[in-house]
């Protein structure tokens, strides 16, 4: 116990069993030398499996990173480096520990993070261009996560932009957003980034539409990496949602012609089908005549309208 706890808080050489460098940011030419523990995989985003994206706990522990980077580009991005940096050494400098002819200076942020976070710095597209596919929202974590703790504005709007980018907190947002598919797993890795982001207040329409996203996801019988309170927010939501659907009563057929199969057609879709843009309104309405099909798809544009407001309103309410 006192020697993990040693481990963690001041790691001396021979503490250390095995020291990487990042693959990607350590420059010859740098000036200053960050380490964090935990191991960086390669590469950050891609069609990889979650273990190579996280690493096992018990490699991670074992290992400690190097970062050789420049004190001005990241002191002209965050004031907290420009702090650190203005100090005479770096913190670790009582140990008496180098790497590299550099007095390393120890982050207490997992390697992971940190190197997704530092390559921001030196990739300008990491966060805009990068596709936004399975890990894309892992690999925000870092950066996220410590553009809070350092400080780096820009950076946390910039996250926020792409998240509004994609995330719908409109109807015509989500008639974009639906010809993409999203996996269950992949929507809630962003709502674990807009959380241990905080920046709920930034996103709350995006961040209710994804709970309600995996709530008509079907796959639920599958095993997921996430906290046990989404699953909670996500069923109550669907579950006022539900009881909401029940309760609307529809377009009111006036139908001129009888005998009529239209008076018995209710408007019982689901959520998800009113929100489907559909031209043709027989598709769901087989039974109507031409006069109330005309009536109904009228009635659509109105429906959808109240459809997505409703299920903001049922999901929002649980993630304020
Ligand atoms: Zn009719």
């Amino acid at each position: 116990m006192d020697d993990d706890d040693r481990l963690v808080k001041r790691p001396r050489i021979d503490d250390v069993p095995v020291a990487r460098r990042d693959p990607y940011l350590y420059f010859h030419d740098g000036n200053v030398v960050l380490c964090a523990e935990g191991c960086v995989s390669e590469p950050v985003i891609g069609p990889t499996d979650a273990a190579s994206v996280n690493p096992p706990s018990n490699e991670a522990k074992s290992v400690i990173t190097y970062f050789r980077v420049h004190q001005s580009i990241l002191s002209l991005q965050s004031p907290v480096f420009r702090d650190m940096f203005s100090l005479p050494q770096g913190p670790d400098t009582d140990t008496g520990e180098t790497y590299d002819g550099l007095h390393p200076v120890r982050l207490y942020d997992t390697a992971q993070e940190l190197s997704n976070f530092l390559r921001v710095f030196y990739d300008p597209y990491f966060v805009s261009a990068a596709p936004y596919t399975r890990g894309y929202a892992s690999s925000m974590l870092g950066p996220l996560k410590l553009a809070n703790k350092y400080q780096v504005a820009p950076l946390r709007d910039q996250i926020i932009a792409r998240l509004r980018e994609i995330w719908p907190k409109d109807l015509e947002d989500y008639d974009a957003f639906r010809t993409q598919s999203r996996s269950c797993q992949e929507i809630f890795d962003t709502i674990s980034l807009v959380l241990a982001g905080r920046i709920q207040d930034e996103v709350p329409y995006e961040l209710a539409f994804m709970y309600y996203c995996v709530s008509v996801i079907s796959t639920l019988g599958r095993v997921y990496s996430i906290d046990p309170a989404y699953f909670r927010i996500m069923f109550k939501g669907r579950r006022c949602l539900d009881k909401e659907m029940v309760s609307w009563k529809g377009p009111q057929f006036q139908c001129q012609h009888t005998p009529s199969e239209c008076q018995r057609e209710r408007f019982q879709e689901t959520f998800q089908s009113i929100l489907v843009k559909d031209d043709n309104p027989l598709k769901f309405f087989s039974k109507l005549c031409l006069a109330c099909s005309v009536t109904v798809r009228s009635y659509m544009v109105e429906a959808r309208e109240k459809c997505f407001a409703s299920i903001i309103k049922n999901f929002q309410h649980l993630v304020e």
